[in-house]
């Protein structure tokens, strides 16, 4: 009955899920993902560290076992976490040199720029505030630079952050 192995290999296996949750939440953390997606994946380590807890404190192989499959299901929650997470903040939009706001003809800086996805390609903005202007009216906008814009080429828009593009909200 007794399998002293087994629990050895769970409780190895355990502690190297959560060391890798907490890699993620680190990594989460420098890629700007939002924190609604930190504090998801933190709490599935949480609740795991928990359970491996009550294990030691009941020294039960069933307590222990159980722990390992809250364990592993924590994991599961945090790839799917990850995964939905990141793709999100993980666009790869390039600025191209000397782009131009297509509303105030200003430069656009790196560091908050803004990207509007339009058809195949992205335009730039130098503010957020121009982005709102543009949207109000793209067709007027796309008249004057001499570009061919219909509403419903418009996609997301996002924004450049400490390194990311983020997907911007309420746009
Ligand atoms: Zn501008």
């Amino acid at each position: 009955m007794e399998t002293p192995i087994l629990d050895g290999v769970l409780f190895i296996l355990a502690r190297i899920i959560e060391f890798i949750n907490i890699g993620m939440i680190i990594l989460f953390a420098v890629r700007g993902v939002p924190a609604r997606y930190i504090y998801a994946v933190l709490s599935v380590t949480v609740i795991s560290l928990l359970f491996f807890v009550v294990s030691l404190l009941f020294r039960s192989e069933d307590v222990l076992k159980l722990s390992f499959l809250v364990t592993v299901g924590a994991f599961v929650v945090m790839i799917l976490i990850a995964r939905h997470a990141l793709s999100k903040a993980s666009i790869d939009i390039i600025l191209p040199e000397a782009s131009r706001c297509p509303v105030c003809s200003a430069f656009v800086k790196q560091e908050g720029a803004i990207a509007l996805h339009v058809g195949h390609s992205y335009l730039f903005f130098d503010q957020e505030e121009h982005l709102r202007k543009f949207l109000e009216s793209p067709e007027d906008y796309a008249k004057i630079r001499r570009m061919e814009i219909k509403s419903d080429m418009i996609g997301k828009a996002y924004v450049y952050k400490n390194g990311v593009w983020l997907e911007l909200k309420n746009t």
